[in-house]
């Protein structure tokens, strides 16, 4: 594999999306999109969010070797398009925003995939930040929580685990991170 494949991952609500926003400004990367069964939330586009496909679809592409890897979590199924990320990864550094059984998945088939944990500083302020985003009942938010403590006990298999505490620091850390493991090919 000529260029890096980085698996970003940690709890709802971490800041992920926030930190991949600028990582693709400032530099030279490809976001994958992945696909997923569960419905768009408001201002989600197709083919941008995800790619938006029936379960009946979903479970195809697992049974034709399609997917690099895949969950099932929150009730629904998520999965990283293999073409779509093989075909990146020929021209640029591509960048994987999912969940920690997918990451330690794709790490299996791609040993050189750098894996990246982002944590919240304290889970309290992750709490207060999931409610900040008013998009979800209370029950919905309680099952987040558990799915971090799962996601948390995972951290030690990870290349990296970050703290975002200062988004610019956070940026800043995984940038040398990149810069670091470029180094080492
Ligand atoms: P959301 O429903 O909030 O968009 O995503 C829920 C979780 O699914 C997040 O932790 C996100 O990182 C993860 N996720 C998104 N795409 C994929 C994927 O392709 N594979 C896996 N394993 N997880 C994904």
């Amino acid at each position: 594999m000529k260029h890096l494949l980085l698996v970003l991952s940690g709890p709802s609500g971490v800041g992920k999306g926030t930190v991949v926003k600028h990582l693709l400004r400032d530099g030279n990367y490809e976001l994958s999109v992945s696909c997923t069964t569960r419905a768009p939330r408001e201002g989600e586009k197709e083919g941008e969010a995800y790619f938006f496909i029936s379960k009946e679809r979903f479970l195809n592409m697992i049974e034709s070797g399609g997917l690099l890897e895949y969950s099932n979590h929150f009730e629904n199924y998520y999965g990283t398009p293999k073409k779509f990320v093989e075909d990146k990864l020929k021209t640029s550094d591509v960048i994987l925003e999912i969940e920690v059984d997918g990451a330690l998945q794709a790490k299996k088939s791609y040993p050189d995939a750098v894996l990246i944990m982002l944590l919240p500083p304290s889970i309290e302020e992750l709490h207060s930040r999931l409610k900040k985003r008013h998009s979800e009942t209370e029950d919905k938010i309680e099952a987040r929580m558990k799915r971090m403590a799962y996601e948390v006990s995972k951290k030690d298999e990870y290349d990296y685990v970050v703290i975002n505490d200062d988004l610019q620091s956070t940026i800043k850390e995984i940038e040398n991170i990149i810069e670091r493991e470029r180094g080492l090919k």
